[in-house]
């Protein structure tokens, strides 16, 4: 099987309890220490084996990592371990999942080294939200129902708001809706991405 590692989590002594997003499941295993083990990351993409023998959690065996060439770039493995932790709470309560993200995760990971990650995180975010049915148009005002003007401010899951009513900083209008119609953060410069990228790191 095959897996990203969204979780990581001490057991007792030095044992692990690794919780892998698979392309039908999340699921977690328990993995004994061992000193020949290879070291297991969160975000690694693994390929593994699962033994049900344990009425605990079923354990973790033949675990090989498959790399991707920026593994080695601090800063891109930093953002993508970020951005990788938030499925775990988003998808912790289900039990069988739609392929769908685990071939999002798949498709960013081949493109993490070819764009500002930032920008891939904000079009995840965007892509998960609309499969998911969850997009709110920016039209009018998540907090206090009334239309929004030409700066729209975002909070939490992309919900779109006056800037005056969660005291936020906004984007101009014409940018914030081509990223909603594009999903693309094409007409954003570097900073609104940071600004885009800020409220996505606060959860799905
Ligand atoms: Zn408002």
């Amino acid at each position: 099987m095959k897996g990203f590692i969204v979780s990581l989590r001490r057991a007792r002594d030095e044992d692990l309890v690794v919780t892998i997003l698979e392309e039908r499941a999340l699921r977690s295993y328990y993995r004994f220490y061992g000193a020949r083990h290879s070291i297991l990351q969160l975000g690694y993409l693994i390929d593994y084996e699962s033994e049900e023998e344990s009425r605990y959690m079923p354990r973790l065996r033949r675990v090989s990592h498959l790399g991707f060439p920026w593994l080695y770039r601090r800063n891109r493995l930093m953002l993508w371990q970020r951005f990788v932790a938030l499925f775990e709470p988003h998808l912790r309560d289900t039990e069988t999942l739609d392929p769908f993200y685990f071939r999002l995760l798949l498709d960013a990971a081949r493109r993490w080294d070819r764009q500002n990650p930032r920008r891939i995180v904000c079009e995840c975010a965007h892509a998960l939200l609309d499969y998911e049915g969850r997009i709110h148009e920016p039209t009018d005002c998540y907090i206090c129902e009334k239309p929004l003007g030409e700066e729209i401010a975002l909070m939490q899951a992309l919900l779109p708001a006056h800037p005056s009513c969660i005291f936020g900083s906004a984007l101009p209008r014409e940018k914030v809706e081509d990223f909603f119609s594009t999903g693309k953060t094409t007409l954003l410069d570097d900073n609104e991405v940071d600004y885009l990228y800020s409220i996505v790191g606060k959860g799905f």
